[in-house]
């Protein structure tokens, strides 16, 4: 089935609507119309920020506006370069290049410089209270909060102390700013938020220059303003701190940055947060943020996902204002669907039988063509070697097999792809009764595309040259999860991990010219599924990844539900 059936026309989400809309009014100009996206570096990115990173340079791309990188960095503790790292690599990946690349760490003694405003205009004050006692000062969603005793400090002795807290004079917990509005507000957020904390702690850029960092609230916005960013958009959880947003802005009488949510992408069968997904790596469940098990953009990369492939998926799977979950079945189909346009098609085998074709002459070989893509334009080809001793997959012979069994038994014949039929004449057998190998006999008449034999078949098997095949890795992944909804459940979503998520094939057979392709070369094994060579694959020890099943579960519910 075809996703990617979107024209220019067709419906725009609803940003698009809205930026189109304002374009057209004259609100923003294309030169104006600047969007960011503003990761934490505390961990790799996972497919929830694809979708943000597709929208946020996707508006831009589609209107003739530009996207800053802002890294916002403001949380010292969890943060690395590492990090930093790994995100730019996976925007590029994604195909996307930002205007600017910029760090909120930079605009410190910017909004250190606001806070200080705030405090001269009577706005903020720098409170002593505990943790536990602004907690308790909070109020509730029904009743008011309490106004703190430090609430009526001085202007002066908030300059003051606000200095001293910049200088170290304090420990940590000791002292916070928070903003003055209103602890009586309906919104828990205007009730004095807190501004600033105390932390003496490295951090990855600034390194000890500073001791108190100022809140995700009083950062993202501000940073949103430095930079004269026009729309700002965000995930649904930040609707409420919208108000709060446009206060700093109006009180600053910064730049007019506007914020704009929508709901956060979730797809079935994962996980999608980094705190999790730092749970996976550190307790070793998976191999690393880069397990092509794991929802991030290095795990679908090296699992073999291609970057159209994820922007196709962003954009069918569309954007929202309510919360959903995304069928992972479309996402697989997805990446299915690109495949199948640029695969190579080619034949492994992960569980060899070794099949010896008695009247076929001892040392003879021949070549033989096989369609490196039916489904590319241009058709090209590529030559297999043929011999007196091949490998098919164990799944494809049974010796006593049950009725409705296609493939090979004792006496019957399959079509070997793009080569003969054959018929299995005698089972060899090791001392312990287990099978060594078969022998068949071939029929030269049958030769795919000069077929003489008159004879139906009612299975094509793969099969590969045992004299001229590779032995390699294969690895068959599938869901990490084996519910639908792993956050939902009511214990440890590290309970419901699918154990058959990775089964590995040591002695793989594959085909010789495996080794002639780039190793990001896309391919179709065959009835196996489409595969990718592995990051760690090598010419000594070759490995590849299943990326995704031939089986395409997207479009069978599709029709279920018709
Ligand atoms: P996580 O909870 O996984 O740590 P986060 O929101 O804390 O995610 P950030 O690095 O702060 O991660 O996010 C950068 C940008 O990506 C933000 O604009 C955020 O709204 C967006 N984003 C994060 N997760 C998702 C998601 N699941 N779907 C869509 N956008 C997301
Ligand atoms: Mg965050």
């Amino acid at each position: 089935m075809s996703h990617s059936s979107k024209t220019e026309n067709e419906t725009q989400n609803f940003l698009e609507e809205l930026i189109e809309a304002e374009l057209k009014s004259g609100r923003v100009s294309k030169e104006q119309l600047l969007t960011r996206f503003p990761p934490e570096p505390n961990g790799y990115l996972h497919l929830g920020h694809a979708s943000s990173i597709c929208l946020n340079f996707g508006i831009a791309k589609k209107f003739g506006g530009r996207t800053n990188l802002r890294f916002d960095d403001t949380n010292p503790v969890t943060e690395d370069t590492e990090y930093v790292e790994s995100i730019k690599a996976d925007i590029q990946w994604l195909g996307f290049q930002w205007a600017n690349e910029f760090y909120a760490s930079d605009y410190f003694e910017t909004l250190y410089e606001y806070a200080v405003a705030l405090i001269k205009k009577g706005l903020a004050y720098v409170d002593d209270s505990t943790a536990e006692q602004i907690a308790a000062m909070k109020g509730t969603p029904t009743s008011a909060g309490t106004n703190s005793p430090y609430r009526n400090r001085s202007v002066e002795e908030n300059l003051d102390l606000f200095t001293r807290m910049r200088n170290g004079e304090f420990k940590e917990g000791e002292k916070t700013l928070r903003a003055k509005i209103d602890m009586a507000s309906p919104n828990m957020h205007l009730r004095d938020p807190l501004m600033y904390r105390i932390k003496h702690a490295h951090h990855h850029r600034t390194g000890d220059k500073w001791c108190i960092y100022p809140m995700y609230d009083f950062a993202h916005g501000q940073s949103d303003s430095i930079e004269n960013i026009t729309h700002s958009i965000c995930t649904l959880e930040f609707e409420v701190h919208k108000p709060l947003y446009n206060w700093f802005i109006e009180k600053l009488e910064i730049f007019p940055s506007r914020q704009f949510e929508f709901a956060r992408r979730n797809i079935s069968y994962t996980v999608m947060s980094k705190r999790k997904l730092l749970q996976l790596v550190n307790e070793k469940i998976v191999d690393g943020w880069d397990d092509p098990r794991m929802p991030t953009i290095s795990g679908v990369r090296r699992r073999g996902y291609t970057a159209e492939s994820i922007r196709n998926f962003a954009e069918v799977a569309g954007i929202s204002r309510r919360e959903n979950v995304t069928d992972y079945n479309l996402l697989e189909s997805c990446l299915r669907e690109h495949l199948n346009k640029i695969a190579t098609r080619t034949m492994a085998v992960i569980n060899p039988l070794k099949v010896v074709l008695t009247n076929y002459n001892e040392g003879q070989t021949e070549m033989l063509k096989a369609e490196n893509n039916p489904e590319a334009t241009e058709k090209t080809y590529r030559d297999i070697t043929f011999g007196r001793e091949i490998y098919i997959e164990k799944d494809d012979f049974m010796e006593h097999a049950p009725e409705g069994f296609f493939r090979l038994t004792p006496g019957g014949m399959v079509r070997l792809k793009h080569a003969y039929i054959i018929r299995c004449e005698n089972v060899v057998k090791n001392d312990d009764g287990t099978i060594r190998e078969i022998h068949c006999t071939y029929i030269p008449e049958s030769k795919s595309g000069q077929d003489k034999s008159g004879i139906k078949v009612k299975s094509v098997i793969h099969w590969v040259d045992a004299s001229t095949a590779l032995t390699a890795e294969v690895r068959m992944y599938d869901k990490l999860f084996n519910v639908e909804a792993p956050d939902a459940q009511e214990d440890d979503f590290k309970n419901y991990i699918n154990p058959d998520s990775l089964k590995i094939f040591p002695e793989a057979k594959i085909e010789p010219a495996m080794v002639t392709y780039a190793n990001n070369e896309r391919f179709q094994f065959l009835r196996l599924g489409y595969f990718v060579e592995d990051k760690y694959s090598t010419s000594k020890h070759r490995i590849y990844n299943r990326a995704v099943t031939l089986k395409d579960e997207w479009a069978k519910e599709q029709k279920k539900q018709k």
